[in-house]
């Protein structure tokens, strides 16, 4: 069968391009906006919060080390989420490379370092550093002002950093983690009123066995832990097991709904728990 060739006109292959540029443009566009923002494997309990990239106040980012939810009035994150196995454990020494998040929209204040010093709070890191420590670019993600809130030296050198070295400790044990941790409530301003320290700390620390099931290996039985520590002086000694609360009443506190990727029958069994180990 003798094939038939197809002929444009000048005017067809005008329309053609000018189409073509179309997809082009809308494509360019579509990445830039990223308005799907597929959730990665640190978001898979769920978004808390419903964060989105167009509220402000509830501003999602999401990094291949973790995703959080920037608050831009607070200049804080109201939350960051973050999976942890011994994936993401390695020997990367700590960058302490703290510094603006240039990824922020731009024309939005980008909290500096310099904004802590003398505030009498530490930079408490949200994903700890120790968390990371695959790569050194990992590592130093952890350092972006977005990651960081004003926490006060006891609580984040004392109960706060020993439990997050108990998850490191779970973790190469074998098991996989989903954390999210943030803060709650308001403290005077710092940095001249730049940022507004939160009055709690609080933590969800689900704790998978089988972590080759992913979120399906959740189970009526998995270990989920929920802390609320106050962002106070005088707590260094203190056993953060005594912090332990329900996530139910992390949700009453924060209006966040915690796990919500899970069944509702699942989410209503952990989430009344109060964790005893
Ligand atoms: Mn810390
Ligand atoms: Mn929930």
């Amino acid at each position: 069968m003798p094939r038939s060739k197809v002929r444009w006109t000048a005017a067809q292959l005008k329309a053609l391009g000018a189409l073509l540029l179309l997809v082009v443009l809308l494509l360019a566009y579509l990445l830039w906006q990223q308005p799907w923002a597929i959730p990665s494997e640190h978001l898979a309990m769920g978004n808390p919060s419903g964060a989105s990239v167009s509220t402000p106040n509830n501003y999602l980012m999401q990094k291949p080390q973790y995703a959080l939810s920037y608050n831009n009035s607070t200049r804080i994150p109201n939350w960051v989420s973050w999976q942890l196995n011994t994936d993401w454990l390695g020997d990367a020494p700590r960058q302490n490379d703290f510094r603006p998040d240039e990824s922020l929209p731009r024309g939005w204040y980008q909290v500096v370092p310099q904004d802590y010093t003398g505030s009498g709070y530490d930079r408490g890191h949200m994903i700890p550093s120790g968390d990371r420590t695959r790569t050194a670019e990992d590592n130093s993600a952890t350092f972006l002002m977005t990651n960081i809130l004003p926490q006060t030296p006891d609580n984040n050198q004392g109960p706060w950093a020993v439990l997050e070295s108990e998850c490191r400790t779970l973790a190469r044990e074998g098991k996989e983690l989903y954390i999210l941790s943030g803060g709650y409530g308001r403290r005077r301003t710092i940095a001249e009123g730049r940022v507004i320290p939160p009055q709690h700390l609080w933590k969800v620390i689900v704790v998978i066995d089988e972590p080759s099931r992913g979120i399906r290996g959740v189970t009526p039985q998995t270990r989920v832990i929920a802390v609320d520590m106050p962002n106070e002086q005088g707590i260094r000694m203190a056993d953060w097991r005594t912090f332990r609360v329900s996530v139910d009443a992390l949700e009453a506190t924060t209006g966040y709904d915690f796990l919500s990727n899970l069944p509702q029958a699942l989410q209503r069994t952990l989430e009344a728990a109060v964790d005893n180990q």
